[in-house]
């Protein structure tokens, strides 16, 4: 009686343990058929008690069938392994599975099974997390270095090229239109670099609009290059947002591993040289890495160093290129272009050091500077009877960034006396992209009574539908397309048709870099208003263009 009694005691006891459990607890006979379930089971599985009793292990859950003889011999086996969830989804389970004897005679098997998913969610996560970039989903900084690394020891006997790419101009993109459309673009260009790499190669996300890609097993020098040419290719065509083309380049730098001590860190440290100098030579290029460009790196730092002295030093002076009505062949503009006379290195060009001022922000200051000389210059060839011309100032995005610009103009025409007619400003394409503070700025300066001209048109992102909106005066066909009207019939025809969209709109057209009569010919059959160029005059210095002025 008594001993009825315990065992029902004991019975109830385990019971209450299986039924409270927080672990699944499934008991088999020694064939694999389920013979009883505990509450959380069907919690954890879906299936009901009677879907599960009588039915085979496996309807559940794999396990290899050596681990059950193994068990069934009397042992102790803890293993992964997981469950389909009745409604489809997969259960990680860490499973304890333990043998049921009397008298090493197995009876029974115990399967104690605990629901780990979360925990290899939460694994994956910090794996992931520590290995790919969040947004893009590509791999990040760390996974490149390693699997560089790994690359450089397998591929030891062969070439590895890496690609350091820098998306030009992107911080503009994510003042102008906000960071959640930059992001948008990131996540696009993401896709298209991965569309050029294979298995063994990698594509990464470095920081911010940066980006890392290497190649094994790359042939040649001329090989990776290449593979340059083949991003800029990828990146040409435009990248749809809310409707919008929109285009965007990049520059990038190329470095092989040539030294045999090149690891992953100097390789992308060579990577960074090149690219630093595909910026500097104005960006949307590719270039290898050469052991003489870090020579060239110091000698930027020194120039930019440089460059701080020299505006206090007065070794900046303005030249002027004149610009001629295509009709009656007279002078009605000329642009002021900023020479830099550097005490030692004589004469360094604009496109070297405009980018480095950019960079340090000199730019602003010495963009005052040329705005402030040339309406004096312009205001004191007037003063000497010369026939007045307005005189055009290339403005430089940060300069039009500033909120005090159409004020700052303002004050340079007061200082000088310079009736604002006579002031033309140049601005870039790439300044337009923000439309509404563009179109507000651009009224706030043609209301001043200026004019503005669209700089090196044509090559940057254009919204040919905005530029109705803009208080503009005057397109500018860049040089670019000039040069090539001849030969290329695609720059031919684009030539035209910018300029008859232009006079649709009411713009006058400069064509500038014009350099041959060809052209000459070329831009007048189109009816191309005035032109700028070598075969006119090149930039000359102040004496030079009043001569020219006295001669008209
Ligand atoms: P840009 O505004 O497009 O200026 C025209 C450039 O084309 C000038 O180069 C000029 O010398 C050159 N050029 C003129 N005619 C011909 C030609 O027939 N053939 C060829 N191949 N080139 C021609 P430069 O003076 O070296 O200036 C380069 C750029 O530097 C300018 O391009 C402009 O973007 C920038 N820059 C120059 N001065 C200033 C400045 O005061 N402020 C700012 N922000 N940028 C400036
Ligand atoms: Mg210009
Ligand atoms: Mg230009």
């Amino acid at each position: 009686m008594m001993n009825e009694r315990l065992l029902l005691q004991q019975e109830r006891l385990l019971q209450t343990m299986l039924d409270y459990s927080p672990i699944s607890v499934i008991v088999l006979d020694t064939s694999g058929t389920i013979l009883r379930t505990n509450p959380y089971t069907w919690e954890m599985s879906g299936y009901e008690d009677h879907e599960l009793v009588g039915r085979p292990l496996h309807m559940l859950s794999e396990c290899p069938v050596a681990d059950i003889q193994y068990v069934l011999q009397g042992n102790k086996k803890r293993f992964e392994s997981y469950l389909v969830h009745k409604s489809g989804y997969r259960v990680d389970l860490q499973i304890t599975a333990a043998p049921v004897a009397i008298d090493e005679n197995v009876s029974h098997v115990l399967f104690i099974c605990q629901d780990i998913s979360e925990r290899r969610r939460i694994n994956d996560r910090i794996r992931y997390l520590s290995n790919y970039d969040d947004m893009t989903g590509l791999p990040n900084r760390k996974q490149f270095m390693d699997h560089l690394d790994n690359a450089l020891e397998l591929y030891r006997d062969r070439y590895i090229a890496v690609l350091y790419l820098d998306l030009d101009r992107f911080k503009l993109i994510n003042d102008s239109f906000g960071q959640e459309f930059g992001d948008m673009l990131l996540m696009q260009v993401a896709e298209r670099l991965t569309r050029c790499v294979t298995e063994r190669d990698m594509v990464a996300r470095m920081d911010g609009d940066e980006f890392a890609l290497f190649f094994v097993d790359v042939e040649s020098e001329s090989e990776a290059l290449q593979k340059g040419e083949l991003i800029t290719q990828l990146l040409e065509e435009p990248f749809v947002l809310q409707d919008h083309p929109f285009l965007l380049t990049a520059s990038i730098g190329i470095a092989m591993n040539e030294d045999r001590n090149d690891d992953p860190g100097s390789l992308i440290k060579k990577a960074n040289i090149a690219l630093t100098l595909v910026k500097e030579q104005g960006r949307n290029n590719y270039r290898g890495y050469s052991p003489d460009m870090n020579m060239k790196s110091l000698e930027r730092l020194t120039l930019q160093h440089d460059l701080r002295k020299a505006m206090s030093n007065r070794e900046f002076v303005l030249h002027y290129q004149p610009q001629i009505e295509m009709e009656t062949g007279r002078i009605v503009g000329a642009e002021a272009l900023l020479r830099w006379n550097h005490p030692v290195k004589g004469m360094v060009s604009p496109s070297v050091f405009i980018p480095l001022a950019e960079e340090n922000g000199l730019i602003v200051p010495l963009g005052e500077w040329v705005l402030e000389e040339a309406c004096r210059q312009n205001k004191a060839w007037q003063d000497a009877g010369l026939p007045p011309i307005p005189v055009s100032v290339n403005l430089s995005v940060r300069q039009f960034l500033l909120q005090n610009l159409y004020e700052k103009v303002e004050h340079v025409l007061k200082k000088t006396g310079l009736d604002a007619r006579y002031l033309d400003l140049e601005i870039t394409e790439s300044m337009t992209m923000d439309v509404d503070r563009a179109s507000h700025c651009l009224m706030e300066l043609s209301k001043l009574g200026i004019r503005i001209s669209i700089d090196d048109f044509g090559t940057g992102y254009s919204s040919l539908s905005y530029l109705k909106n803009f208080s503009i005066n005057r397109l500018k066909i860049d040089r670019s397309f000039v040069r090539d009207i001849m030969q290329d019939p695609n720059d031919a025809a684009i030539v035209a048709a910018i300029i008859a969209m232009a006079h649709n709109l009411n713009l006058q057209v400069i064509a500038e870099g014009v350099e041959t009569e060809e052209q000459l010919d070329f831009l007048k059959e189109h009816r191309c208003d005035e032109i700028q160029g070598y075969y006119y005059s090149p930039p000359v210095p102040v004496q030079q263009l009043e001569e020219m002025l006295l001669a008209m």
